[in-house]
């Protein structure tokens, strides 16, 4: 959805701007044949790829026939988010994603999630074990916490409660034994902390969600202190296998994100919503880190499909980024996307096999 609305407000600017003009864009357009788009999502197919973090809210025929063509796995990720109307309730997103998954042939996988509203409840952590045990029987994978631990949700003495809270840990112990992963979106990109700054990836976003932005709040907990809690879960729970979605929310720090690989061996990352920061690093540095930590990246997109959301513009939006970031990881191509020059990384076959598909499977197995 963001990239969508980026992609309209670059359009309507180069529309404003002229440089769109109808007559440019005949004499510059090769002659028809199969595209370079084409091919790129051909060859993109052809790794049986796994998105694995998506929000699909619907199920739908065209929507399901690109999963088919594109031999697309998807990983649907629920949140509970009292910020926005759709995402309030649990049970009704469980209902509407067990549908989803059953209509998919395949195609579509579950990450369940709990009501983290219910923390100040004596049952809380039974009731929530209770339920996501219900949905590892009927078939979820995974987990998610969000960001509303750390950001949001405050205890009853108005602390705001951290992912390490002790209150959380027999859920992290269900979820080890159950053999479930846990995928944790903890704090947000920097620039949520951080001065206005439109040249920023996702700055577009706090415009939207303003709710997010907490660059204007004193006193609200630093990212490290969030992140800080986050990482105690990782060294209190080697058992645990965690996807830190986000890239980990170190977006802008592969060093960072490197040391924490390192030190916890339970740890791997998405790359959901940040493929715009990989892409804005020097393109031998992201290159010789994607290959470094090979093992420990999955690729995910953060690309969803909303109840309200008309399905053609859906299925531009989703195959222009699989398209963007296939050309990115497996090409050599110079491209320009979302107003960016883009140097494609040609990794490695191997790599990409790992990166777009096994490593989701090892580290959420199920999926
Ligand atoms: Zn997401």
């Amino acid at each position: 959805m963001r990239r969508l609305l980026r992609t309209i407000g670059l359009l309507l600017l180069s529309i404003s701007t002229g440089v769109f003009s109808p007559a440019q864009t005949r004499s510059a357009s090769p002659p028809p044949g199969p595209s370079e788009d084409d091919l790129a999502l051909k060859s993109f197919a052809a790794m049986h790829p796994i998105d694995a973090h998506v929000h699909v809210f619907k199920t739908d025929p065209a929507f399901q026939s690109m999963l088919e063509r594109l031999n697309l796995k998807l990983l649907n990720i629920l949140v509970m988010d009292d910020t926005l109307p759709y995402r309030k309730g649990l049970r009704p997103q469980i209902e509407d994603a067990r549908t989803l998954e059953h209509s998919s042939r395949g195609h579509v996988a579950l990450c369940t999630t709990f009501d983290p509203y219910k923390f100040d409840s004596p049952t809380f952590a039974a009731g929530v074990i209770t339920q996501i045990d219900q949905d590892f029987d009927e078939g979820a994978v995974a987990v998610k916490i969000w960001k509303n631990i750390g950001m949001e949700i405050k205890d009853r003495n108005g602390k705001f409660i951290m992912a390490d809270d002790p209150k959380f840990d027999p859920l992290y112990k269900d979820i080890a034994a159950r053999g479930k992963t846990l995928l944790s979106h903890q704090a947000e990109p920097d620039v949520a902390w951080g001065p206005p700054d439109p040249s920023d990836p996702s700055w577009s976003y706090y415009q939207e969600n303003p709710q997010w932005y907490v660059g204007n709040m004193p006193g609200f907990p630093s990212k490290q202190t969030i992140l800080d809690a986050r990482d105690h879960v990782l060294a209190n729970n080697p058992k645990l296998r965690m996807v830190g979605v986000h890239l980990g929310s170190m977006e802008r720090d592969l060093d960072n994100i490197a040391k924490h690989l390192d030190k916890y061996p339970n740890f791997a990352i998405d790359t959901a919503a940040r493929m715009e920061y990989l892409m804005m690093l020097p393109p031998e540095k992201a290159r010789a880190f994607l290959i470094k930590y090979q093992d420990r990246i999955i690729y995910g997109t953060d690309l969803d499909f909303l109840a309200s959301a008309s399905v053609s513009d859906i299925l531009k939006d989703w195959q222009s980024t699989y398209r963007r970031d296939w050309r990115f990881l497996a090409t050599s191509d110079t491209f320009i996307a979302d107003g960016r020059q883009i140097h494609g990384l040609n990794l490695p076959q191997p790599v990409l096999q790992k990166i777009l598909r096994s490593n989701a499977i090892h580290w959420i197995p199920g999926l």
